[in-house]
């Protein structure tokens, strides 16, 4: 059972997908996080991608999907939830495409709507610890002593790639890329819409419920 999670930066994926793993022995895959371990591992394909991750260019799609046919080899076979690809038409037509040749298929689509305003705010409230990179957020997650890591006591700042206007300008990017991929697993009936502003456990109840069917 392979999923794909789509959602903004800010929509709840990481939690929603740890709760696939937790209640239907799902494995995370986010691609982003792939990426960088095969290239940290030095893999065959993490030494192809290296090059291209390094200048900041696109890694070519072929490599992506071999990473991720490779990580659904090696996930114990009760699946994957996607996270971070494919995030185009095409990207999504090729990994259809690789998918089918191992007997594998993408069984569901879950988009974890939230309002445009929502997630400015909640990513707009992140804050990072200076000793170790824990986030906090002091709209949703807050740290007992404002400005203070609660585990190491280092100082919290912000990400310079976390002002309003580079959100904003990543979620312009996220919305108008995700609008065509919906299109297309709707056009294969997979998607299913989920109200991501709600409380945490009532959007994990929707999730285990479409991916149950
Ligand atoms: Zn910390």
């Amino acid at each position: 059972m392979n999923i794909i999670m789509i959602g903004a930066q800010g929509s709840g994926k990481g939690t929603q997908a740890e709760a696939l793993e937790r209640e239907l022995g799902l494995t995370p895959c986010a691609s982003g996080d792939l990426l960088r371990d095969h290239i940290a591992r030095g893999t065959p394909l993490g030494q192809e991608a290296r090059p291209y991750y390094e200048r900041g260019d696109l890694v070519p799609d072929g490599l992506v999907i071999q990473m991720i046919l490779d990580f659904i080899r090696s996930s114990g076979g009760r699946g994957i939830t996607l996270d971070g690809f494919p995030r185009t038409t095409p990207q999504a037509e090729a990994l259809d495409a690789a998918l089918r040749q191992m007997g594998q298929r993408i069984a569901r689509v879950l988009y974890l709507e939230a309002p445009r305003a929502l997630l400015l705010d909640r990513l707009s409230g992140r804050y990072i610890c200076r000793a170790h990179g824990h986030v906090w957020n002091i709209k949703t997650r807050p740290p007992r002593t404002p400005g203070i890591c609660d585990y190491d006591e280092s100082e919290l700042y912000q990400r310079s790639d976390d002002t309003p206007e580079k959100i904003a300008h990543r979620l312009d990017i996220f919305f108008s890329e995700t609008i065509k991929l919906l299109d297309y697993y709707s056009a294969q009936h997979k998607v299913t819409r989920i109200d991501g502003a709600q409380p945490i456990e009532v959007v994990t109840a929707a999730v285990l419920a479409a991916v149950r069917g």
